[in-house]
């Protein structure tokens, strides 16, 4: 298997305590990889797409960002290592998945078999997951308190996964546990506005990425935001981004930065 080296993901480093993980971001397919997917899944449609573009004025604010390069069909970096279910009971999309949100078939033949789901955690899942607790302990070492965002967003149906059209800002923070108390307040109350719904610990809870490194007593503070991709983009095949509702979207989305900003600089 081709080996990602440095380009698994970009780390821009910030100078305030706060650190935005976009997993989902990456479209990019390794070549050996895409050569035995089936045509619908070459182009990744369960991406979070344009997160950056949507997030512009993250660099901006002084946050540090870490950006994923590949697709969740190369491996999910949001899941476990050991590929246990997030969600017990309910349908999932594993590590290295084997079929899209649509429940389509990825692969033309046989899925990868578990030397290769090894394979794949070594060459782009540790490197991800290196950098993330790298870039953590750093701004723990320079600030003591550090909150982690982790930005996702999903289309507005995804029957497979949930009922009718999902809430527009999805706030999930381990059912309170990833956080301390007072910011999850701040999060929900900055997110409360402009005639756009929320739920709070609904059907998204944060993934692993949010469960595992939020850890308040150890100063670490997770939060993950599901934002339906019907706030800033087409939901079609074009996958377009919309500049016109972005623009909608994001003064919400900015005041519930500064909001988590205020919160850990208030510690
Ligand atoms: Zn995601």
């Amino acid at each position: 298997m081709t080996t990602a080296g440095a380009r698994v993901f970009r780390l821009d480093r910030g100078t305030r305590a706060l650190l935005m993980s976009v997993p989902h971001l990456g479209t990019e397919i390794v070549a050996d990889v895409a050569a035995r997917l089936r045509p619908h899944a070459v182009t990744s449609p369960d991406t979070d797409f344009h997160l950056d573009r949507l997030y512009d004025f993250a660099p901006a604010l002084g946050m540090s960002r870490l950006l994923a390069h590949y697709s969740r069909y190369v491996i999910d970096l949001n899941r476990p290592p050991d590929d246990r279910n997030l969600y017990p009971g309910a349908d999932t999309t594993g590590l290295v998945p084997v079929d899209t949100f649509a429940g389509e078939p990825l692969y033309r033949d046989a899925p990868p078999d578990a030397a290769e789901v090894a394979a794949r955690r070594d060459a782009y899942w540790q490197p991800y997951h290196a950098a993330l607790q790298e870039e953590l302990a750093r701004l723990r070492a320079a600030f003591g308190t550090v909150v982690l965002f982790d930005c996702h967003s999903i289309r507005s149906h995804v029957p497979r996964f949930f009922e009718g059209r999902l809430p527009e800002f999805n706030l999930g923070t381990a059912n309170g546990a990833s956080c301390d108390p007072a910011l999850r307040a701040a999060l929900r109350s900055a997110l409360t506005c402009d005639g756009f719904t929320l739920a709070v610990d609904g059907r998204f809870k944060g993934g692993y990425i949010t469960r595992q490194y939020g850890a308040p007593g150890e100063g670490v503070h997770a939060f993950q935001l599901e934002l339906s991709q019907v706030t800033y983009m087409r939901e079609d095949a074009s996958n377009a981004f919309d500049e016109t509702l972005a623009a909608r979207v994001r003064p919400p989305l900015q005041r519930m930065l500064e909001a988590a900003l205020q919160w850990v600089e208030a510690q």
